[in-house]
């Protein structure tokens, strides 16, 4: 079958889809969503939940919305066993205003934190913290171009931090912990292109971040998990949006929610439930990354990956060919394969594949039988 352009979108010939223009989508976000979930959503696109109109017609305060974003938040819970001295709160502004918001709450004015700077955004992270107290960079791995997690036996830690933030996975070089840094101080960590990837301990954490657009929904929410006791400390000049204490006390509906976002996050933490919840994405994902990896290592270094083998993404793989002026081919012709959004990060270049949860087996198969050909016919 070959391959058409439909709304600017060309067609991906995959007979076994069942929705006739569905790409292979490897966006690193805004992401693939899980098709199921999307069909849902399409059936109840004009009237939700017994009112008579869509769910981004109706007040966040009334009972069927009020009771949606409950839920949502149950399932959460329940996905990733959040302990009760947690609070879960459904906010905007992304992983970015993050990067703000949690100097301001726990750092105190004038205090310091601690920095790991293992990729681009740790960096930013560690940017925008600055304007706010002392950032200690406890390791930086840029010179090298980000391709491993020092051993935290080697990281420089103050003895002043009010906490210590990591980049678990940092989205545009692949690079991923393997293991969480064994300390008192507690751990703020952007989850972004990590959540409910696998289980995590959340207890480990002191606050999780994430914006919404890779593994949890549509962009424009973003997660925070932040244990009780570090909220509290916001100064009082700053915006009151951003203080955890204002949004935990009126359940995340201080102003109007992201109320589309949230209400379809629920539908993707159900989802995920009925998958057999983060225990099975995470032998499924550690399956997709195997064999993604595993291709890319014993193509005779026509693909590469560069990130020292503990600290491979399972999320986002990215590869380099050999001969980088054979880029623009693989690109489009990936693409006309019905094979979307495969083009590296420009600082990195290259390609990423990102397989986050609602990208099965099959998209990976798929892109291995594709990067076979390719290669069988440019070698
Ligand atoms: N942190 C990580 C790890 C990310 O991947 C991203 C976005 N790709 C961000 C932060 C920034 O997120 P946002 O655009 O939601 O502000």
């Amino acid at each position: 079958m070959s391959a058409e352009v439909v709304g600017g979108l060309s067609q991906a010939p995959h007979k076994s889809r069942t929705i006739m223009s569905r790409i292979y989508n490897f966006s690193a976000g805004p992401a693939a969503l899980p098709e199921a979930v999307l069909k849902e959503v399409q059936a109840e696109i004009l009237e939700w939940g017994g009112t008579g109109a869509s769910v981004m017609e109706v007040s966040h305060r009334g009972k069927p919305f009020m009771q949606a974003a409950a839920q949502a938040e149950q399932d959460l819970r329940d996905l990733l066993s959040i302990p009760e001295n947690y609070r879960v709160l459904f906010l905007q502004g992304g992983a970015t205003m993050q990067f703000s918001a949690i100097p301001l709450n726990l750092m105190g004015r004038g205090g310091s934190a601690d920095y790991a700077h293992t990729g681009h955004w740790s960096k930013k992270a560690i940017a925008d913290a600055q304007r706010f107290g002392n950032v200690n960079v406890v390791c930086d791995t840029s010179e090298e171009g980000y391709k491993h997690v020092p051993a935290f036996e080697q990281w420089r830690c103050g003895d002043a931090a009010a906490y210590l933030h990591i980049t678990p996975n940092e989205t545009i070089a692949g690079v991923e912990f393997s293991w969480l840094p064994d300390t008192e101080v507690p751990i703020c960590a952007d989850l972004s292109s990590t959540i409910l990837s696998r289980p995590i301990d959340v207890s480990k954490f002191g606050l999780i971040y994430a914006g919404a657009q890779k593994n949890i929904g549509p962009a424009g929410l973003t997660i925070v998990i932040v244990r009780d006791d570090l909220i509290g400390g916001f100064p009082a000049d700053e915006p009151r949006l951003m203080d955890y204490q204002v949004m935990a006390d009126s359940d995340s509906m201080s102003n109007t929610p992201p109320t589309f976002a949230w209400y379809l996050a629920g539908k993707v933490f159900h989802w995920l439930k009925k998958q057999g919840g983060v225990a099975a994405m995470a032998e499924l994902n550690r399956a997709k990354a195997d064999k993604l990896y595993g291709y890319i290592d014993q193509s005779d270094g026509f693909y590469t990956n560069p990130v020292a083998v503990d600290n491979r993404s399972w999320m986002n793989v990215p590869f380099i060919l050999r001969d980088d002026s054979l880029d623009n081919d693989f690109l489009s012709q990936s693409q006309s394969a019905g094979l979307h959004a495969l083009k590296g990060h420009r600082s990195v270049g290259g390609m990423r594949a990102s397989i986050y949860n609602a990208m099965g087996m099959d998209a990976v198969d798929a892109l291995i039988d594709f990067m076979q050909s390719f290669k069988a016919a440019n070698s």
